[in-house]
């Protein structure tokens, strides 16, 4: 049995870049970027107005009852070569350059005009002017490899990217085992239990950005296995196998990986809920495809996901493995007798205050619906304290 860190370091090494492509700037959200967008030219690429009202000279409009001529108007989109005369006014739209000579704009709720001319009623604090390259310099990188989220779009649209090159999407396979199991919808008979690992996983997978194809139940025999092994390892780049992998006399599933080329990286685990995680890996050319077996408690699953499979993806898509930890502080003491294991458990943080959830184990997965955080005790911790800050892995 290996620890946690070193079975993480085991993933981290096997992790192989995945390929990548080029999609619209709508296909982008969610997607992994594979390139840095920069600043294609100064942003703003002049001095633009921040309101609509008119560019004075400041020192014109010291005095709050001066009188200026409104010499002319500048528009959004519109270029401005006059430049501004002293005394003078150019009336100005948000987004429009301010003209040369200006150094501020009063908006226009501040205006009284009469006519040709223009006076004001209160005094402006700020410029109101966003000065040429204020917001980003031509070349300054905007955007690092990232997951894009819907202003990280925005933005390499603000600066004319129609596309993106992205990581395509690696294809999870799902494969639950059992011969208890049934499928959510059918009767609920007795001594049989409600596959609902598959749909956990599918909806887990999907959400950080696998695409995913579900391949069924399989027996608890190895014929059963290998079928619906070899059928899922024709087409996906990561295969998830949920249970079959622990110690039982129906334990099948590393036996059936061996007989198709996957080389076992790592099997068991010392972490609480998972022990029995089984992780290899096939090659074939320059083809890698990537095999989790992971044990069938519910809880079980769902963390090995968080911790393993989330991370497989993140470093194929190019970034560092963990999205980083929230601190907060326990409410309560968290006391353990077996510290032999690394453990994870599900809290509600609430503000900066992590609660533990009533527990019962790894099979207890309604617990985790209580929950909206995992935390984590260390190998060898008999539990953090009351008031404690720990980190917390959000789920
Ligand atoms: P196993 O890892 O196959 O020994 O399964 C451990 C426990 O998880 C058993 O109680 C199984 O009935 C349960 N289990 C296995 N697969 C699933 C599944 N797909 N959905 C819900 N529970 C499962
Ligand atoms: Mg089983």
């Amino acid at each position: 049995m290996i620890s946690l860190a070193r079975a993480l370091e085991l993933l981290d090494k096997s992790a192989i870049r995945h390929r990548t492509e080029v999609v619209s700037l709508v296909e982008a959200s969610g997607r992994y970027l594979a390139e840095s967008v920069r600043a294609t030219f100064d942003i703003p690429p002049f001095s633009k107005s921040a309101m609509d009202g008119y560019a004075v000279r400041s020192e014109d409009v010291r005095e709050l009852d001066a009188s200026l001529k409104v010499s002319g108007i500048v528009a959004a989109g519109a270029r401005s070569d006059v430049p501004l005369r002293v005394g003078e006014a150019i009336q100005i739209m948000t987004g429009a350059p301010v003209p040369e000579g200006a150094d501020q704009v009063v908006r226009v709720e501040y205006s009284h005009r009469d006519g040709d001319y223009v006076s004001f009623d209160s005094k402006e604090r700020s410029t109101n002017i966003i000065a040429q390259g204020e917001n980003a310099a031509i070349g300054e990188v905007l955007l690092d490899p990232r997951r894009l989220r819907p202003h990280d779009v925005g933005v390499a649209a603000s600066v004319g990217h129609g596309s993106l090159s992205v990581y395509s999407k690696p294809v999870l396979g799902i494969i639950s085992t059992g011969d208890e199991l049934r499928e959510p919808g059918e009767d609920h008979e007795p001594g049989t239990i409600f596959n609902s690992n598959a749909y956990q996983l599918h909806c887990q997978a999907e959400a950080v950005g696998y695409r995913v194809k579900y391949f069924g139940i399989a027996k608890d025999t190895a014929e059963s296995l290998n079928e619906k092994i070899a059928a899922a390892l024709d087409t996906v780049d990561v295969l998830v196998l949920s249970g079959g992998v622990s110690k039982g006399a129906f334990d099948y599933v590393p036996a059936v990986l061996e007989t198709v080329n996957v080389r076992e990286v790592f099997h068991r685990i010392s972490v609480k809920p998972g022990r029995p995680t089984y992780f290899g890996i096939r090659t074939n050319g320059d083809r890698t495809q990537y095999v989790f077996g992971l044990p069938g408690n519910p809880v079980s699953t769902f963390v090995m996901f968080e911790l393993f499979v989330h991370r497989l993806l993140r470093l194929m898509c190019g970034l560092a493995p963990e999205l980083p930890p929230l601190v907060a502080t326990l409410g309560e003491s968290i006391s353990r007798n077996d510290t032999e294991r690394t453990e994870l458990i599900p809290v509600m943080l609430e503000g900066d205050t992590l609660t533990p959830v009533r527990y019962g184990g790894s099979s207890h997965l309604n617990a985790l619906s209580r929950a909206n955080a995992l935390i984590e005790i260390p190998l060898g911790s008999p539990g953090p304290q009351k008031g404690e800050r720990v980190n917390a892995r959000p789920i």
